[in-house]
């Protein structure tokens, strides 16, 4: 982050201050829902993998593979693949994290068939995102090091909106996953009524992550238009 005296610093930490705590704040709720509902068991006692199956194979989606990642918490539905991955502990796990991690992932599957517009727009906005946070990483780092921060910012500001963009698209989607993952679970009697709630908690505080990396985003994406503003002075 560019701050060359003490007022834009002062900016620097106005700015990204608040993001930062909501961010950990986030991640703190969702390590605690997740710790607790993963020693939870299903009544089914269906495994997280299982469970994701089942909603695929009731969908017709019975060509899309659920496979193991590596790693903690790194489930996720690969739309350019059109397969599901779930990281060991939600794949093998026969809890209601797990249950509720998968049918999420599932819940994209569901979202990629059903050509939901936002699902949509995020795969496309998937490429020029890619190429925005690198040339935004690059412009930043050269820039700060070689002393052109204050001429590049114009092209700072508009490949970190591009960012933000992607957040901003992101949310919805992942929400959008979540409350059709709740659907599917009960609709298909995969988990009980007494063990939606902590489904719900799971995913939302998941949800919170991206709400907070979205604030985070905004709030970043402020002070460069503030920077730019202030050095036109
Ligand atoms: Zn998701």
């Amino acid at each position: 982050m560019p701050f060359y005296d003490s007022h834009s610093l002062f900016l620097y930490a106005l700015f990204f201050v608040p993001g930062l705590a909501l961010g950990i704040w986030a991640q703190i709720k969702l390590s605690l829902a997740y710790g607790k509902y993963s020693r939870v068991p299903v009544d089914s006692g269906l495994t997280g993998a299982q469970a994701a199956r089942e909603i695929l194979d009731r969908s017709g989606l019975t060509n899309v593979p659920v496979e193991e990642v590596p790693g903690h918490l790194t489930d996720h539905y690969d739309p350019t693949k059109r397969a599901l991955f779930l990281s060991s502990g939600n794949f093998h796990g026969q809890t209601v994290a797990a249950v509720g991690v998968a049918a999420h992932e599932a819940g994209h599957a569901l979202q990629h068939q059903a050509a939901y517009g936002l699902f949509q727009a995020r795969m496309a906005l998937v490429p020029i995102t890619q190429f925005a946070s690198t040339a935004y990483a690059a412009l930043l780092f050269l820039g700060w090091f070689m002393g052109f921060i204050k001429i590049a910012l114009p092209i700072i500001i508009v490949t970190f909106a591009c960012i933000t963009l992607f957040q901003l698209v992101t949310l919805p989607v992942e929400f959008d996953a979540s409350n059709r993952a709740k659907e599917q679970l009960v609709r298909l009697g995969l988990v009980h009524e007494h063990e939606r709630a902590g489904v719900s908690k799971v995913l939302d505080a998941a949800a919170l992550t991206y709400v907070a990396a979205l604030v985070s985003s905004i709030l970043t994406l402020l002070y460069y238009i503030t920077l730019a503003r202030d050095s036109r002075r």
